[in-house]
């Protein structure tokens, strides 16, 4: 440590994104010698719903060596293969955007390509048979990836549903064990420094003052720091993504086996979510209030869940967008402090995740560099406007005429770069390597159906092009029987868990 570290870092705010927070740099800086302290306020309580999450929350778990039965124990997991979308797109339409790919590339060419010819000369297979998460995930079966890398079942990835109260609780047990120091109260004051307008010390309701060199700003939709103390600016992003309010209700566990991926049905204004854990099942309606009131969205929800409601109906309201500087100052914004995008693609915790790695990768001295924080900046928006250009498809890419919500996204302008993006697919079938491995699944799901596909496969005959496909689906069909069930699997997980195991 030389005499410009950071010797001291104030958390504020203990949900989802404050303990992983302080879990991830605990476990990086406390070796040596680094305060760390979370305020939290029970009073004020936490947002409670993100339950659904992609496979990157795996290597944050493996950072911290969070033992991964245990976790599933702790946290009431299940396993996730992808998201299942219905009437997206169009009504009755009903597709999966897996984790792993779809079939294999050939000579450097897509599978997309192979798929789509075949369609073109009569085949009516959808994309989804030719992907083991996908057809895993519509059986109901999982078991972990194989590590034999010729085996098909390795050719998958996986991530969980999990409860949110039970993971910020069990990382807050975790953080704490490695001293990281937690503070009930409610942040009533902040003091800056009159020359640079750096946050010197928050004040508690308690009285109590906390000077620290780093602020990160955990509070949620609130942003007391980032936003009503440091103004950071926030880009409003409504126009596109135009679904405002949420309403979350659990429900209890229906008589069916586990479905290991999470359920988005589009609704007339909006879509369902339904993501199974092992004690209850997760259910939202997210929905653009200029078209549905709260009741008929209520309704709505309540009218699809598949056991009885166990709670209340929750409401939320939040505006799509994010800050242009999350960095400010000595000031750190993650989670929804820092920027909103709905959770249609699960992709929050997966952007607390960026948000903690960047501040990892871009960790300040006391000078805090401009040109540091200005990178830290640049690249958690890169990340950000992908992720909202991917959720933004999902809107435009649809072919519905049943209610006005569906028909404005289908006419709405999109970013530029999105709409080249899709005028390239829909004219070659190319995806951008920029994007998701999933992209071609994900357009091709919601009806944008490229024009072509890639002349180099008319080296092939149309004949064994077929028997190729019919092969590989034939292979996953016959992999997927040799799995157990994805209920007898977590089941088996957690009789032989020591639920006793320390952390
Ligand atoms: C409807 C909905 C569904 C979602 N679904 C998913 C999903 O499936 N997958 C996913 O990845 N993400 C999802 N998210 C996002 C996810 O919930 C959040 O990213 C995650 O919970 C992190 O929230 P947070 O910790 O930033 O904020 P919060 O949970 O709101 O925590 C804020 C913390 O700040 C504290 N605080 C606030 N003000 C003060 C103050 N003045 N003084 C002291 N403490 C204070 C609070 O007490 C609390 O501890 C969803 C979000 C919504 C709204």
């Amino acid at each position: 440590m030389n005499q410009h570290s950071i010797k001291k870092i104030v958390i504020v705010g203990g949900g989802t994104a404050g303990w992983m927070t302080a879990a991830a740099l605990a476990k990086k800086f406390l070796p040596i010698n680094m305060d760390i302290v979370l305020v939290e306020s029970e009073a004020i309580g936490t947002v409670g719903v993100g339950e659904s999450t992609i496979p990157h929350i795996r290597g944050f778990n493996e950072y911290l060596g969070i033992d991964e039965s245990f976790f599933i124990a702790e946290t009431k997991a299940t396993f996730k293969l992808g998201i299942a979308f219905k009437h997206w797109g169009q009504l009755g339409n009903d597709y999966i955007h897996p984790f792993g790919p779809l079939g294999h590339d050939i000579n450097g060419v897509e599978f997309h390509h192979y798929w789509l010819r075949m369609q073109q000369e009569g085949s009516k297979y959808p994309l989804d048979n030719y992907s083991m998460a996908a057809m895993a995930a519509r059986a109901g079966k999982f078991q972990h990836p194989s590590t034999d890398s010729m085996s098909l079942l390795s050719n998958y990835n996986y991530a969980f549903h999990f409860d949110a109260a039970l993971y910020a609780k069990y990382l807050r047990r975790y953080a704490e064990a490695i001293n990281v120091k937690r503070i009930e109260g409610i942040v009533a004051a902040t003091n800056l420094n009159s020359d640079n307008g750096f946050i010197e010390s928050i004040r508690l309701d308690s009285g109590i003052t906390l000077g620290g060199d780093l602020f990160i700003d955990c509070t949620g939709f609130k942003g007391i720091l980032i936003d009503k103390v440091l103004n950071a600016k926030f880009e409003d992003w409504s126009h596109w993504l135009r679904c405002d309010k949420a309403i979350a209700v659990p429900c209890a566990l229906s008589e069916e086996k586990l479905t290991p991926y999470t359920q988005a049905t589009a609704q007339q204004a909006g879509w369902q979510w339904r993501i199974p854990l092992q004690h209850r099942t997760g259910n939202g309606h997210v929905y653009a209030s200029d078209y549905l009131s709260d009741d008929e969205a209520a309704a709505i929800l309540l009218k699809n869940l598949d056991g009885e409601p166990l709670a209340e109906p929750k409401f939320f309201t939040f505006k799509a967008g994010q800050r242009k500087q999350n960095w400010e100052k000595n000031c750190v914004a993650i989670g929804l402090s820092g920027g909103f995008l709905e959770p249609l693609e699960s992709t929050s915790i997966y952007l607390i995740q960026v948000g903690i790695q960047k501040l990892l990768d871009f960790f300040p001295d006391k000078n805090f560099a401009k040109a540091n924080s200005a990178e830290f900046n640049r690249q958690l928006d890169e990340e950000y406007v992908r992720i909202r250009d991917f959720i933004i498809m999902h809107y435009k890419e649809n072919a519905r005429e049943d209610s006005p919500f569906w028909m404005d996204c289908k006419n709405m302008s999109v970013p530029d770069a999105l709409a080249q993006r899709q005028k390239l697919f829909k004219s070659t079938g190319y995806v951008d390597h920029q994007q998701y491995g999933v992209y071609a699944a994900v357009c091709i799901g919601q009806g944008l159906i490229p024009d072509v596909y890639d002349f180099k496969i008319n080296a092939f005959s149309h004949h064994k092009i077929a028997a190729y496909l019919e092969k590989i689906h034939g292979n996953i069909n016959a992999a997927v029987a040799s799995m157990p069930f994805a209920q007898d699997y977590i089941n088996r997980i957690l009789a032989n868990t020591n639920q006793g195991k320390p952390l």
